[in-house]
């Protein structure tokens, strides 16, 4: 049997506002427990909620951008239950009336391909606070700080069929929100995270199956893993008679496994109902106007104009879409030396690997989209060749000189392109050389071209690399043959 998988997402997304979604209390990262939760945040008796605004606008912003309807009128209700790190006794959310209605995301795979995924709406809520189990002998420590922190819901409909699709679509949310700048999307301190629906059909049929909902993965990879283990789970336990139940599940990445956490519960369990201290979020056709012309080139925008404009493959341009800086950090090295691929190269290639070795962000590049750009220039125009330039990098990067042209006049790294200059050093190595020269007089044609690259290193160590080493291969190619 040929079975077919099948994804939807809710995405929490922190919203990155300075102050609560009801209250003026602080939503800063990593205060002291307990010291960011105020009287409203805690739900103490006689206090109001008062909406803040920035998360509307932050909520509009994301739904403009996946070109959603948003709700001219939407609601916030109360969802009833008890848990320790909830002391309101009802959580704050938009369950009848979301502000942001259907709207869809296009992703890309990693072949290029791209698909589009259908939001069902997203809508706005608070965060609960967190319980802390691992600094208690057997007690659990509650911390408040993030109890009414604004997040947003984002729901997609089923379309998902592969683990990697559901990772591509978690990217894109993840670009959009940052392109935003609605939240920082930072997911290993819990910016953003993902609850996982997953189920399985026989390939063809078109009802669902059956799903489970995976809570806690919290990282692209994560959601890769979870899917796969999920998938084999229910697949197997259907080959062998069963029938999958509806339930949450929890992700334990350190087992690579899904277990079980609660069967699911009802929306009636919650008792619903309007929030009777906040009135509805009502928006006319002004705001919205004025909120669609803030906004910046979207992720999907600057892909195309990437392809289509500057003649990046596929491949290319999405990866250096996805991250706005590093989206603006590639056209500004674009800008100065005029060819897109190079910058494309350099940026993914050089910059993004030392960028990884020493974990730097592209905001925090030692080397600057201009001194980078200023270097490739020197590469086009060939001042210097492949070789040094990957020596002007690093000395840039370690900041042993203003500019690529600083470096390479204190280095001497400009290109030897003065043929009698190069004739000479051959003509050298190959006196230096007789038993090679003698291995490569008695090869076979087809092995001489792979011997020659010794010469070449010999020749290209005696001018220290400055030497141009397309010139070096043909010289030495006409020198070596005439010895014949
Ligand atoms: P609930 O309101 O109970 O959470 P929804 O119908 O709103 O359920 O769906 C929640 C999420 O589950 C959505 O992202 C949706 O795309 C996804 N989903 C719904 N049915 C399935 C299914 N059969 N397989 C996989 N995902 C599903
Ligand atoms: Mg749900």
């Amino acid at each position: 049997m040929q079975w077919e998988t099948v994804i939807g997402l809710e995405v929490h997304v922190q919203l990155a506002t300075r102050s609560k979604i009801f209250s003026g209390a602080s939503t800063a990262f990593g205060a002291e427990p307990n010291t960011q939760a105020c009287a409203v945040d805690l739900g103490l008796p006689g206090v109001l909620p008062v909406l803040n605004e920035q998360a509307v606008a932050m909520a509009v912003q994301f739904g403009l951008a996946v070109h959603a309807d948003i709700a001219e009128v939407s609601v916030f209700d109360r969802k009833n239950y008890f848990y320790p790190d909830l002391p309101k006794g009802y959580q704050t959310s938009q369950m009848y009336h979301p502000i942001v209605g259907p709207g869809d995301v296009e992703i890309t795979l990693e072949d290029g391909s791209t698909k589009r995924i259908r939001i069902h709406h997203a809508h706005l809520e608070e965060d609960a606070g967190k319980s802390l189990h691992e600094d208690f002998h057997g007690m659990t420590g509650i911390d408040l700080n993030r109890a009414g922190t604004p997040l947003l819901e984002i729901v997609s409909e089923p379309d998902m069929r592969s683990a990697k699709e559901a990772a591509a679509y978690l990217k894109a949310i993840h670009s959009i929100v940052t392109y935003l700048g609605i939240s920082d999307g930072n997911m290993a301190e819990g910016s953003m995270r993902c609850d996982v629906n997953v189920s399985v059909r026989p390939k063809g049929q078109e009802a669902f199956g059956t799903r489970a909902e995976i809570k806690n993965v919290n990282s692209f990879r994560f959601v890769e893993r979870a899917i796969a283990f999920e998938v084999e789970r229910q697949i197997e336990l259907i080959e062998d008679g069963g029938t999958v139940v509806q339930e949450t599940r929890l992700f334990d990445p350190d087992r690579d496994e899904t277990r079980s956490m609660r069967t699911k519960e009802e929306a009636n369990d919650y008792r619903y109902f309007p929030c009777p201290d906040l009135l509805p979020v009502v928006l006319d056709q002004a705001y919205l106007d004025h909120l669609r012309g803030q906004l910046p080139e979207l992720p999907a925008d600057k892909r195309e104009r990437f392809q289509n404009e500057l003649g990046l493959s596929a491949y290319d341009a999405n990866v250096i879409s996805a991250s706005r800086d590093m989206a603006e950090f590639f056209e500004a090295v674009h800008s100065e030396c005029g060819d897109a691929k190079q910058a494309a190269n350099w940026v993914q290639g050089e910059l993004s690997g030392a960028l990884n070795r020493e974990n730097l962000s592209i905001a925090n590049s030692p080397i600057s989209a201009r001194q980078l750009g200023e270097l490739i220039s020197r590469v086009l125009d060939d001042t210097i060749n492949g070789k040094a330039a990957k020596e002007v990098f690093q000395a840039l990067w370690n900041g042993q000189g203003e500019s690529a042209d600083e470096v390479i006049d204190a280095k001497g790294l400009k290109q030897v392109t003065d043929t009698g200059a190069i004739e000479a050093m051959i003509d050298q190595v190959i006196a230096d050389s007789p038993a090679q020269v003698a291995q490569y007089c008695d090869s076979e044609p087809e092995k001489r071209g792979k011997m020659i690259g010794y010469f070449v290193g010999q020749v290209m160590k005696a001018s220290r690399g400055t030497a141009n080493p397309q010139q070096v291969n043909g010289l030495l190619k006409e020198k070596l043959d005439a010895l014949l």
